[in-house]
């Protein structure tokens, strides 16, 4: 009776192991994709951050989509189950992905609203700008990857949250984000030298949303919005009253348009003034895969290139 149970014990284990071996063998993708670290990312530009820290050994999937405003988002059912199953979530934080307080739902419903939830915030510490509208001046200005200073903090974010949940490759993602960190600096260099040419008094910056407050604080601009944060209440006819009168007080010579925003309401201002639109500018989203600013470095050198270009005569 004992040596016949430990027989079965023993065999059942050996198909155990053959089962481990065998599926490893018979379907190599899926397994391996089952040994990546499972990530869910909240938008485009964090994405991209993490996906350059995790390299091969992340599998990403990403919530707000390209091109939309990942201020506002209504998860899909299988954003709830990614997120269920994901072994690491990375968000933005200071207030980006708070409207209808989406994100914190999804976390919620996803099991992952504990303390000790493998839920890892980006902005961690980038010193947060606050809007300035009445009513809302407690409240943090989400835009902090504008200044590519702070892209680099959302980096070492990344990698210490994946060395975190995988400790096993923190060799790996060590050197991956020091790669990536290099070439940040090295773009942060570069935008400071090429925006210096532009005459300080010339440096002001109208878009549609007031994204630009870190972006403007690093690179020596004036950020001058029509509306400051996406939310319901945009391109109303005083908000266009108000940017109108500061453009014409102030001499601007060129507007950007946002890819991810609506352009009527800057189109409105540009025939009201008779400034023309310079170009288009990324802020809260990456372009589509292949096109001109589909990583956070391709986005940030477009914007740098477009707004020098726009505002030198
Ligand atoms: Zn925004």
């Amino acid at each position: 009776m004992f040596k016949k149970s430990f027989l079965l014990i023993a065999v059942s284990m050996f198909i155990i192991v053959l089962a481990a071996c065998g599926g490893d063998e018979a379907n190599g993708t899926s397994s391996d994709n089952e040994d990546k670290v499972q990530v869910v990312t909240t938008y485009s530009i964090v994405y991209d951050i993490v996906k350059n820290v995790g390299g091969d050994k992340v599998d990403i999937h990403s919530l707000a989509p390209i091109g939309s405003n990942p201020h506002e988002y209504d998860p899909l059912p299988e954003d709830v189950k990614k997120t269920t199953d994901a072994d690491a979530v990375f968000y933005n934080g200071l207030n980006l992905e708070a409207g209808n307080a989406w994100f914190d739902k999804l976390m919620e419903t996803a099991g992952k609203a504990g303390d000790d939830a493998p839920v890892f915030l980006m902005s961690k510490d980038v010193e947060a700008k606050y809007l300035t509208t009445k009513g809302k001046e407690g409240e943090e200005d989400p835009h902090a990857w504008l200044n590519i200073e702070n892209g680099i903090k959302y980096a070492e974010n990344a990698r210490d949250g994946l060395i975190e949940v995988d400790p096993e490759n923190k060799e790996v993602y060590e050197e991956n984000a020091e790669k990536y960190i290099a070439k940040l600096q090295e773009l942060h260099n570069q935008a400071v030298e090429q925006f210096n040419e532009i005459p300080e008094e010339e440096r002001v910056l109208v878009t549609s949303e007031g994204a630009f407050k870190y972006f403007s604080e690093a690179y020596g601009f004036q950020a001058e919005y029509i509306w400051e944060i996406n939310q319901e209440n945009q391109g109303t006819p005083e908000q266009i009253t108000r940017i109108v009168d500061i453009i014409n007080e102030k001499d601007i010579t060129g507007l950007f348009l946002e890819t991810s925003i609506d352009a009527r309401s800057m189109e409105a201002v540009s025939s009201e003034t008779d400034v023309p639109i310079m170009g288009k500018v990324f802020t809260d989203s990456l372009a589509e895969p292949g096109e001109k600013g589909d990583s956070y470095i391709s986005m940030m050198e477009w914007n740098i290139k477009t707004i020098k270009d726009g505002l030198s005569n």
